[in-house]
C-alpha cells in the first residue's frame, strides 16, 4: 500500500492539466494586449535606472548647483591677444657700426643678440620679428615695444656700462619711460653692468627708428655695453645680454615696473 499511495491521484493530474491550458490560454490574449507586463529577464535590463550602491561620489569638476540661487551669468573673459615685440638689430642691412681694431664689428653683436631676444619672446609664445636698422617694415609699425639694440665703439678705453634711451619727450609715447625703466632695470640686474647716464646723446634720443614707427608704439634703443671694456659680455655672454633685454620688455608689457 505505500507504493500506493505514493503515486498521483488520476484526478489531481487532471485538475493540473486543466489548470495549465487555461493559464496559457489566457496569457496568449493577456500579454500582447499589455494586460500583464512581461518580466524583464535581467534585472534592471529595461527597468528604471536604480541609484549606485554605496556612498554617492560627487565629482570636484562638476559644480554642484544649489537650487535656492538664481543662476549665475558665466563672467566673460576677454581672449589674451598674443604681444608683438618690435627688435631691431642695429646696424643690421646697412652698416657695420662701430668697429674695433681687431676687426670686431658692432653689427656682429647686435645681430647676435637680436636673434637670441626674438627666439626668447618666441618661447614665451610671444610674436616678434627682427628688424634690420632700415627695414621697411618700421614705416607706420605698430607693437606693444619696439628695441633696437647697439654696442658702445672700442675706442673709449676704461669705460663700461649701458645706457637705455627713448625719444625726446616731447614725441615719445607716454609709456616709453615705463619701457626705459623697466629695461634699465632688468638689464643691469641680468648683466651686472651700471647704468652710464652720463653719454647718452643726441644720437640715442634722435635715433630715426622713433621717427619713422607709429606714435602709439613705445621705443627704445638700448646701448647695451662698451665693445673694448664689456666684450667678454657682449661676445662670450651674449644669452646673458639677451635674457636681461627680454625680461625688461617683458617687465614692461606685463606692467610690473
Ligand atoms: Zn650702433
Amino acid at each position: 500500500m505505500r507504493y500506493r499511495e505514493a503515486q498521483q491521484d488520476p484526478w489531481a493530474v487532471g485538475w493540473t492539466i486543466r489548470a495549465m491550458v487555461l493559464i496559457a490560454f489566457l496569457a496568449a490574449f493577456t500579454v500582447p494586449m499589455g494586460i500583464v507586463p512581461i518580466i524583464p529577464g535581467v534585472r534592471g535590463e529595461a527597468g528604471p535606472v536604480e541609484p549606485p550602491e554605496g556612498p554617492i561620489r560627487i565629482s570636484l569638476s562638476t559644480p554642484v548647483p544649489t537650487p535656492t540661487e538664481p543662476p549665475v551669468a558665466p563672467i566673460p573673459t576677454a581672449t589674451p591677444s598674443t604681444p608683438l615685440i618690435g627688435i631691431v638689430a642695429g646696424h643690421y642691412g646697412h652698416d657695420s657700426g662701430a668697429v674695433c681694431p681687431d676687426g670686431l664689428q658692432e653689427v656682429e653683436i647686435t645681430v647676435d643678440v637680436a636673434r637670441r631676444v626674438v627666439a626668447l619672446l618666441h618661447q614665451k609664445g610671444w610674436e616678434a620679428d627682427l628688424l634690420e636698422e632700415f627695414d621697411m617694415r618700421l614705416h607706420g609699425y605698430q607693437a606693444a615695444a619696439l628695441v633696437s639694440i647697439h654696442a658702445d665703439s672700442c675706442n673709449v678705453p676704461g669705460k663700461t656700462g649701458f645706457k637705455v634711451a627713448g625719444a625726446e619727450a616731447s614725441y615719445a609715447h607716454h609709456s616709453t619711460d615705463a619701457l626705459v625703466e623697466c629695461l634699465s632695470y632688468h638689464y643691469g640686474q641680468r648683466t651686472g653692468l651700471r647704468f652710464d647716464a652720463d653719454t647718452i646723446t643726441y644720437d640715442m634720443t634722435r635715433y630715426h627708428t622713433f621717427y619713422e614707427i607709429d606714435r602709439s608704439t613705445p621705443a627704445v634703443i638700448i646701448e647695451a655695453g662698451f665693445m673694448l671694456e664689456d666684450r667678454e659680455l657682449l661676445t662670450k655672454r651674449s644669452d646673458v645680454v639677451a635674457r636681461g633685454i627680454t625680461e625688461g620688455i617683458i617687465c614692461f608689457v606685463e606692467g610690473n615696473w
